[in-house]
């Protein structure tokens, strides 16, 4: 069975094909640049086959038709028709309170994303863009939404609440969102497959560190807690986020930097985290090469970043009221072996031991890396958001046993 991943996003478009029943990339690429100039796709096929075309696309439409075109193309293709595909899904940013599940595409459900533009105003249009012109091209091949926000919706009202009037949170919706739930999710389910663990009986915190970082408290297959917020602004610092800070700082930076709101925005968004911190860059690698040069502030971004996730880490476990399995995964967390340890060498009081023989030099590979007697399985586990779409995908659609 083929099914097809499309993660849209304002000015470029993803895609996998995947052989479901193989679990098999057949071809993935990206259409990159729509409606800027020296736009170009890129594919690969599951032979390793590599091609690069630079083609205008004024258009998300453009681009879909691109991606259709190469799917099918005789040179390069690996399906010779799109009758072929037996359903599409679509990555979709914010659901807000109306998907704790995903959903077949509708026009309800395309409304429901519509009226989630409020909180989602960045990705949710691009995103139902994707939708809309996918529903036009390939007209009756069943269409289903996948949300972020989604596997968070189970938080209880203590975990999700901020504490301002109730009013914004009735009138507007004001309120922990989180994000990354594809990914937390499937890391979650793994970790609990993967320790021969009852899922409905079992306390996971997964990090998944990336350009982006969450973390995620699940207890019993469900998320109790999350670090992203209203915004994907909140909880730890990222490459350029800054996380949690007081919320009284954008007032005081708009009075002594003269800035608007926009701006700061802007700043906390594009120019902090572990970027403003270092000086340097956002992208981990640099940092630890800077760091290992002796770079004092590459040093002192990647202790912070170290230092806040140790803190959540502990509270997490404190809401779950224990922990049995700690995950690692995405970009950072599958491949920064000397990260994973710092993190854990001094959480030893939580039940957390971690191997060095099985942690050092292990990147992007599914492993445990606590020791025999650690109380805490310590996992590193690849995330794979497309193969937990198509997944839900298939499930929703009733295709086949996912
Ligand atoms: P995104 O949030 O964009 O999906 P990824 O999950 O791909 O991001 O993670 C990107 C981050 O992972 C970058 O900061 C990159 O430097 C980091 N990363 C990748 N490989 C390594 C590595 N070997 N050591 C440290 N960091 C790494």
């Amino acid at each position: 069975m083929k099914v097809l991943i499309i993660n849209s996003g304002s000015s470029s478009l993803k895609f996998q094909l995947l052989d479901f029943d193989k679990r098999v990339v057949m071809a993935q690429g990206i259409c990159e640049r729509i409606g800027i100039d020296n736009s170009r796709i890129q594919f690969r096929r599951y032979d390793e086959e590599k091609i690069k075309h630079n083609r205008d696309f004024e258009t998300h439409e453009d681009a879909v038709r691109a991606m259709v075109e190469i799917l099918t193309s005789p040179q390069y293709g690996v399906i010779s028709d799109l009758a072929e595909i037996e359903a599409i899904g679509h990555r979709v940013v914010h659901g807000a309170e109306s998907f704790a599940e995903p959903a077949v595409v509708t026009e309800e459900v395309k409304d429901c994303i519509r009226e989630a533009f409020l909180w989602g105003p960045l990705h949710n249009p691009a995103n139902l863009l994707g939708i809309e012109v996918c529903e036009r091209l390939m007209e009756g091949i069943p269409q289903v939404a996948v949300f972020d926000t989604a596997f968070h919706q189970t938080m209880p009202p203590e975990a999700y609440l901020y504490a301002l009037p109730y009013e914004l949170y009735e009138e507007h919706g004001v309120r922990r969102y989180g994000f990354h739930g594809t990914s937390h999710q499937y890391v979650s389910e793994r970790a609990a497959a993967m320790c021969e663990s009852d899922p409905e009986n079992c306390k996971i915190i997964v990090c998944h560190l990336g350009n982006g970082s969450s973390l995620c408290a699940v207890k019993n297959g469900k998320s109790i807690d999350t670090s992203m917020g209203l915004t994907p602004l909140a909880g730890l610092p990222m490459g350029t986020r800054c996380g949690d800070i007081d919320p009284a700082i954008p007032g005081f930076i708009a009075d002594v930097e003269h800035l608007t709101l926009q701006e700061i925005d802007n700043l906390m968004n594009k120019r902090s985290g572990v970027l403003g911190l270092s000086g340097i860059s956002s992208d981990f690698r640099d940092l630890v090469a800077a760091r290992d040069r002796g770079h004092a502030r590459a040093k002192l971004a990647i202790d912070i970043f170290t230092y806040q996730l140790k803190k959540y880490i502990g509270a997490y476990a404190a809401a779950l009221g224990g922990l049995d399995i700690l995950c690692f995964t995405a970009g950072v967390g599958e491949n920064d072996d000397e990260l994973r340890y710092e993190v854990c060498k001094d959480l030893g009081f939580l039940g957390i031991e971690i191997d060095q023989e099985k942690n050092r030099g292990l990147r992007s590979k599914e492993a445990r890396i606590s020791t025999k007697d650690s109380k805490v399985a310590v996992l590193v586990i690849p995330t794979n958001e497309e193969l937990s779409i198509a997944r839900q995908t298939v499930r929703l659609l009733g295709l086949a046993d996912a």
